[in-house]
């Protein structure tokens, strides 16, 4: 069994009221396991709000409050994985990791992130973790003869793939052998919310290796007079790359075929925000990069945009690999 030590968090950037990045340095006298990009571990707390399952009317599992005999929710350890989104080079160098964690908001407050976005200090609070990081999402894994990786992430998805790009990013300075070709499709709901994008847009334009990012918001507000961010969900995004529409106007193309009931999916498509690219991504050079037989897609994020990504991207003869949460 691998040790569960106390970290401290040295650092703490709030991106939004549900979403902060966050940096790790190791209990006192030990360092962090090597790793490999795209890898993980797992954080643990003790004061968690427990849930107990219960099986719902429909037969599926509810998860109600674990309550003691005064009537109060108990409270105790819970230990979940979360994606490295630091690089090895930054974690072998400056002693400590990164994560971007998301306040999970499904049917109440999740048990783990409710406890974490409540710490009080946060920064130089200590948080428990598991010494051992684990997990077959990377590049050694997954690439194989594939010369074009294209990475699409949605919201906390980009952990993973930011931990890859730092990294190839740095071997290239280095001169080291890293993928011929990346494409980053990132997407989030806020400008605040793309996390990391400055640093990626900043990877791009050095040009130390073929990478193109192309970031996306799917609620635009007046900040898109940057222009540097495009328009849209990360699905929506690769739709328009290959040349389909959205999803949103491909389900109700579908209702109406089948003489389905399309009033809500009407609604769905008129508020989708069509996909747009960045200022300065070229349609056509992106496409130019798409080709099926050498590009193998590696996908992060909301279940619901990386299964049409899924979809779309194998029906055109993509290999997909996934990190599923
Ligand atoms: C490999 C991997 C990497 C990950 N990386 C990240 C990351 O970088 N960033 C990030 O934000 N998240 C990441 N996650 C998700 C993360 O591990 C947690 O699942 C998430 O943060 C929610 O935890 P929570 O305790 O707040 O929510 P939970 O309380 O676990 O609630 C989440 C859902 O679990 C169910 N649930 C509730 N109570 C219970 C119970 N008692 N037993 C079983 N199920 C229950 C409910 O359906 C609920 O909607 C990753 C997951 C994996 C597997």
């Amino acid at each position: 069994m691998p040790d569960i030590r106390a970290g401290t968090i040295t650092s703490w950037r709030q991106l939004s009221p549900v979403l902060a990045r966050f940096r790790l340095a190791p209990e006192g006298g030990h360092r962090f396991p090597a790793y490999e990009a795209g890898q993980y571990l797992a954080l643990r707390r003790d004061d968690c709000r427990l849930t107990r399952r219960v099986a719902g009317p429909d037969g599926r599992p509810r998860y109600l409050p674990e309550l003691d005999e005064t009537g109060r929710q108990r409270r105790g350890p819970v230990t979940h994985a979360y994606s490295l989104a630091s690089a090895p080079f930054q974690t072998e160098r400056d002693s400590h990791v990164e994560f971007l964690v998301v306040l999970e908001m499904a049917s109440s407050l999740g048990r783990f992130t409710e406890s974490l976005f409540d710490m009080e200090p946060r920064q130089g609070g200590l948080m428990q973790y598991v010494e051992r990081i684990v997990g077959d999402f990377t590049l050694s894994r997954r690439v194989h003869e594939a010369t074009h990786v294209l990475m699409v992430a949605t919201g906390t998805g980009i952990a993973p793939l930011v931990s890859m790009v730092r990294q190839v990013d740095h071997d290239a300075s280095k001169g080291r052998p890293v993928p011929p070709q990346v494409t980053l499709l990132y997407a989030n709901r806020t400008w605040p919310e793309l996390a990391f994008h400055n640093e990626l847009d900043a990877i791009a334009a050095a040009g130390r290796f073929d990478f193109v990012y192309v970031p996306s918001v799917s609620r635009p507000g007046d900040e898109q007079a940057r222009e540097t961010v495009g328009r849209g969900r990360a699905n929506n995004v690769l739709r328009l790359a290959l040349g389909l529409p959205m999803a949103e106007e491909a389900a109700l193309d579908r209702a109406r075929a089948t003489g389905e009931d399309t009033t809500d999916l009407e609604v769905a498509a008129a508020r989708a925000v069509p996909p747009q690219l960045p200022a300065g991504v070229e349609l056509a050079a992106l496409r130019a990069r798409l080709r099926p037989g050498s590009t193998v897609v590696m996908i992060c994020g909301g279940a619901a945009p990386m299964a049409d990504v899924r979809q779309v991207a194998e029906s055109r003869g993509y290999r997909v690999e996934q990190e599923k949460w």
